[in-house]
């Protein structure tokens, strides 16, 4: 498994864009953690994805092009080196 870490963007329930961690596996499968960036929001209360494992430049692409409000906390962490 490659330990570049990787980033999905999740819509939960009360509609908030939130930016969770992930890593492919071998097999290229997407695995997310259960908790988004900022603690936020859980796994389980996805409603929508807007991304699945992409890296941080690509992530930071998409957020502008996706042009919601994403969680403060989450994007300052997307663009933090
Ligand atoms: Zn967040």
């Amino acid at each position: 498994m490659s330990d570049t870490t990787l980033y999905t963007l999740k819509e939960s329930i009360s509609e908030q864009l939130h930016v969770f961690k992930s890593k492919k596996d071998t097999s290229g499968e997407c695995l997310t953690v259960s908790k988004s960036v900022c603690n936020k929001m859980r796994y389980n209360e996805t409603i929508k994805t807007h991304f699945a494992c992409q890296s941080k430049t690509v992530a930071q692409i998409k957020c502008m092009e996706i042009g919601r409000v994403i969680c403060e906390t989450c994007k300052r962490h997307l663009h933090r080196d």
